[in-house]
């Protein structure tokens, strides 16, 4: 069966496998390593095609001062085997040498990275720092993704029906495709659309500032196209050439992660004209990496699955403490926010009117764990991070920040918080599926109905929603509104129901395993991406 299956290979810049392999920045990188990993679990045709990072993404630490402060570690991964291949990409007239690196712990699922870092190579700076610059440096690392990743699986030997582009970074792939059709004397418009028919594309950011865009006179200078003409380009990406645009243009179907997404995305790219459909298929995560065996069940009674609980708790407890010095109360209320700290998620928003929860805190019958990276260029991300370690200054007992935010923490709190809290301006989060490895742990999610949410959400059976579907037009009163919304959830619902109804918090732990752990699994996910992307 699965020999009839398209082959498929997935280029993404980042893949979050294990801790110890720091190729991976946020969430991007976590779905495409549990995408690996399910594709490995289900014996499904696919390789992966990444880049070797250097130095990764920023290690990032609190100072004395309270603010954050990157730096950059050289990694080294001698058990990455040398597949002996290495390819040549132009950038900037230089040839630049990539050799291909195989990870092969997915077995039919290989992974293969390319890496600059070669003696006496130009531009070997390039496989080092991820999402290390913006304008040339980035261009220059999309080469070797999409360029260079062609040409490593052409020189492989790997035999692919489908290159599925995973976020906008690889569509310079589809630009080497086009060109060697033409090579091979095919016209352009021919070649672009043969091209389409073996093209695939995940768009994930609705922020429209995370949708990258370079002038074209940038990719012709460092040679990202590959031979074609500037009014060929404009025709794929726009002028300037936007890489969402692009993937949209180069792809026979695309899809959003969510539902909600979905619809978002064929809103935010509905005057794109040529552009494939955009379909939803809600992202999923990988059960045997998130969902802690202890929580799998069945259990005989709810008792049985709270004694499992709070074993986990406690242990989790114990980490936040030999991170933070700061030893929490199993007994009383956790609630965990880990992400990014981009301005939209509104990590500090439960702080807006302090008062309203000051003596709940100082009495620490809520208690709150933080943890989250800004990315190094992202002021308003530092101060949001700051303004956490204030909190956790202000509130010693009960509101913690655990720095350098990564998959040993994502881990250790989506299993062991009680509530895991999510209030991003709606509709900008695209997924969040830490909220998904929450809830199949039994933590209750509280969030805003926004990314896969909407999607599961039974308030007061399942988790809580917070707030409602209606978006004023001022951000001010967006975050006024969806503030005093988390009051009203986490004063009148979630806190009550903890303290003094155990049962029905048993029920709805119950109830977010059994509503969840099917339905957002990566199994079921890629099921979707072969039945409704690969042979759309
Ligand atoms: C799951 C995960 C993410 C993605 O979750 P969001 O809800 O989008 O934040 C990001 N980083 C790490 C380390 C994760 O494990």
């Amino acid at each position: 069966m699965a020999n009839q299956l398209p082959r498929v290979a997935y280029f993404c810049m980042e893949y979050g496998l294990d801790n110890s392999f720091k190729q991976w920045a946020g969430g991007l990188g976590i779905l495409a390593g549990d995408t690996l990993k399910g594709a490995h679990d289900n014996g499904l045709p696919m390789v992966g095609v990444g880049l070797n990072w250097k130095h990764g993404y920023t290690d990032q630490r609190i100072g004395r001062d309270g603010r954050p402060y990157d730096s950059f570690h050289d990694y080294d991964y001698p058990w990455l085997k040398d597949t002996g291949v290495t390819v040549t990409v132009q950038v900037r007239g230089n040839d630049v040498r990539a050799k291909v690196w195989l990870c092969d712990h997915f077995g039919n699922a290989p992974l293969f990275l390319l890496d600059t870092d070669l003696a006496d190579n130009p531009e070997s700076w390039i496989t080092g720092q991820l999402y290390g610059g913006f304008g040339d440096q980035r261009v220059a690392q999309e080469m070797i993704l999409g360029i260079g990743g062609v040409r490593a699986l052409q020189a492989l030997g790997v035999e692919v029906d489908i290159y599925h582009f995973n976020e906008g970074h690889a569509v310079l792939a589809g630009l080497e495709l086009i060109r060697q059709k033409m090579a091979a004397g095919a016209s352009f418009e021919d070649a672009w659309q043969a091209t389409r028919r073996q093209v695939v594309f995940t768009t994930h950011t609705p922020v429209p500032e995370g949708n990258e865009w370079h002038p074209i006179e940038r990719l012709l200078y460092m040679g990202a196209n590959v031979g074609l003409t500037y009014e060929q380009l404009a025709r794929i990406g726009g002028s300037p050439f936007n890489m969402t645009v692009a993937g949209l243009r180069l792809a026979k179907c695309a899809n959003g992660v969510a539902q909600l997404h979905g619809e978002t995305a064929n809103r935010m790219w509905r005057s794109v004209e040529g552009r494939c459909e955009i379909r939803a298929i809600t992202n999923g995560v990988h059960l045997p990496t998130w969902v802690d065996p202890r929580m799998a069940g069945p259990f005989n009674s709810l008792e049985e699955m709270w004694e499992a609980h709070m074993a986990i708790k406690r242990e989790t407890i114990d980490f936040i403490a030999e991170r933070t010095g700061v030893r929490l109360d199993p007994e009383n209320l956790l609630i965990g926010f880990s992400r990014r700290a981009a301005p939209y998620k509104r990590s500090d928003l439960i702080f807006r009117y302090e008062e309203r929860v000051r003596g709940l805190l100082e009495q620490g019958k809520i208690q709150i764990v933080f943890s989250g990276k800004a990315h190094p260029h992202d002021d308003t991300g530092k101060q949001i991070v700051h303004n956490l370690v204030t909190m956790a200054e202000q509130y010693p007992r009960s509101v913690v920040f655990i720095e350098n935010y990564d998959m040993e923490i994502a881990a250790a709190l989506t299993r062991g918080c009680d509530v895991w809290l999510n209030n991003p301006r709606r509709p900008q989060e695209a997924c969040g599926t830490s909220g998904m490895k929450a809830a199949m742990n039994g933590v209750l999610n509280a969030s805003i109905l926004d990314g896969w949410w909407p999607e599961a959400a039974q308030h007061g059976v399942n988790g809580w929603v917070i707030g409602d579907e209606v978006v004023p037009e001022s951000v001010a009163e967006q975050d006024e509104r969806d503030a005093l919304a988390l009051y009203r959830v986490l004063l009148d619902e979630i806190v009550p129901t903890y303290y003094e109804n155990r049962q029905k918090w048993l029920e709805m732990m119950k109830a977010s395993i059994e509503t969840t752990r099917e339905r957002f699994s990566v199994d079921r996910m890629l099921r979707e991406y072969w039945e409704r992307l690969y042979t759309a």
